[in-house]
């Protein structure tokens, strides 16, 4: 399943592969299960677009379409979810079209972009700012770009992120991946985030202090930079041809290592079942 350190190495990849590019033509494959907006209104909406920017939100690809005119009403933005096998390619015209091919964007310099998802758990959608004459006052004119419905894990202020888990009285492990606080932010990344601030999955949120929290928010960000980071170097791979296949794999301390001994004391992983999730830390280092 693409985490969010895949999906970042992936928008950044194909941003840097189509951005100032305009689609002229639209195919899509008609699997209603793919798509979450009308697939003419994907086409409608796509088609002489050009593609401003690419970029990730949450563990969405969001590409901003400039549709030509100066009134800025006039953009919108394309969603891609991978969901669990999706793939978003760049290809050269001409090239066999790989199985399970959903939408095919056709681009001016005859290179065309490919959404590839053999379980269909992927989504297309399209994504409409808020008319400016909607809006109801002017002090909120924003751009209505698409932020997902929690906090960026990446940017968030240390006072915000301590603020999120405040009265929560689930255990953080299952705070972390809720996607209404903060998004992007699954399985392997919250256990291994939990064990290098060596604090408990199962422990209270809102019991967390806030050095705690200061140092789960640190340690969260490093691991997501360090797989992005990680990642960036393997983009070619897997954008151009081999989807995300090719994704480094974080040297793990904690996740999916039950049994064997923690990298730091010796003491064996122990996994449990947390918010339906297997969950993994060291009973010794993390209190
Ligand atoms: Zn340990």
């Amino acid at each position: 399943v693409p985490e969010l350190p895949e999906v970042e190495t992936v928008a950044n990849g194909v941003h840097e592969r189509v951005h100032g590019r305009t689609i002229l033509s639209v195919w899509t494959s008609g699997k209603p299960q793919t798509f979450k907006s009308p697939e003419t209104e994907i086409a409608e909406v796509l088609t002489g677009a050009r593609i401003a920017q690419v970029r990730r939100v949450g563990k969405t690809i969001v590409m901003t379409l400039d549709r030509g005119q100066s009134n800025h009403a006039t953009q919108a933005e394309f969603l891609i979810h991978l969901g669990m096998t999706g793939r978003l390619l760049v290809s050269p015209h001409g090239t066999p079209v790989p199985l399970h091919t959903h939408a095919i964007l056709t681009l001016d310099d005859t290179r065309e972009i490919r959404f590839v998802d053999a379980r269909r758990f992927g989504r297309l959608s399209i994504h409409q700012p808020t008319p400016p004459q909607r809006a109801k006052d002017n002090e909120q004119r924003t751009t209505n770009n698409y932020t997902g419905p929690g906090r960026e894990p990446l940017t968030i202020s240390p006072n915000d992120f301590i603020a999120l888990f405040r009265n929560r009285r689930t255990p953080i492990k299952a705070a972390l991946l809720n996607q209404s606080l903060l998004h992007g932010v699954g399985n392997i990344y919250a256990d291994e985030s939990l064990f290098r601030a060596a604090i408990r999955p199962r422990r209270q949120a809102a019991r967390l202090t806030r050095a705690e929290l200061t140092r789960l928010r640190a340690a969260l960000i490093e691991v997501l930079h360090h797989a992005i980071h990680l990642g960036g170097s393997s983009v070619s791979d897997y954008v151009d041809a081999d989807g995300v296949r090719g994704f480094f794999q974080l040297q793990h301390k904690v996740y999916l290592r039950t049994g064997q001994p923690c990298l730091d004391c010796g003491t064996p992983i122990k996994k449990i079942a947390l918010a339906g999730r297997s969950t993994h830390f060291c009973p010794k280092c993390q209190r």
